[in-house]
């Protein structure tokens, strides 16, 4: 992952006609240099949250979400999840159109890039806002330190992780 340097992310913030606030520089560059969608509790927790309020980096979320810059995958927790788009496009970053496996156990989020989500046909009229293809478990790490194994699940096949 890439760390892009601070005039990239001003243009880019000011390309989407967004002012390049101190709030939304730093949260951009988190998530543009993050290897996958974080939570924003877990920003909280961080840096960024002894740096800005919560409302000011709940509300940054929602900016660079409408301008485009950050996807969204909601957890089967109820919580988004965050990550920059590539910039510039075709180079990682999550661009949403790929499915996400979600640890239940410790709560990361991984990107399954490189997987296409199948189309979907929907009614004549409605308004799509979204999709996303959520495969959930436990991480190669939880299964590792708790022990269990799940047993297969059938349609989903196990990838090699890479190193
Ligand atoms: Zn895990
Ligand atoms: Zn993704």
């Amino acid at each position: 992952v890439k760390h892009p340097a601070a005039a990239d992310l001003r243009e880019l913030l000011m390309r989407r006609e967004l002012r390049p606030t101190a709030a939304r520089q730093a949260v951009l560059a988190r998530l543009v240099g993050s290897s996958r969608p974080v939570a924003p509790s877990q920003l909280c927790g961080e840096d960024l949250g002894r740096r800005f309020d919560r409302v000011t980096i709940y509300r940054t979320l929602a900016a660079l979400k409408r301008a485009g810059l950050v996807h969204a995958v909601r957890g089967t927790d109820g919580a988004w999840r965050y990550r920059g788009q590539a910039t510039p496009p075709g180079e990682g970053g999550c661009p949403g159109n790929h499915p996400h496996f979600l640890c239940l156990h410790c709560g990361h989020m991984q990107c399954l890039s490189g997987q296409r989500l199948p189309h979907i046909q929907v009614s004549p009229g409605v308004r799509v806002q979204g999709k996303q293809l959520l495969v959930y478990g436990l991480c190669a790490a939880c299964v590792r330190r708790t022990g269990q194994r799940s047993p297969p699940t059938p349609g989903i096949s196990p990838t090699p992780a890479k190193a």
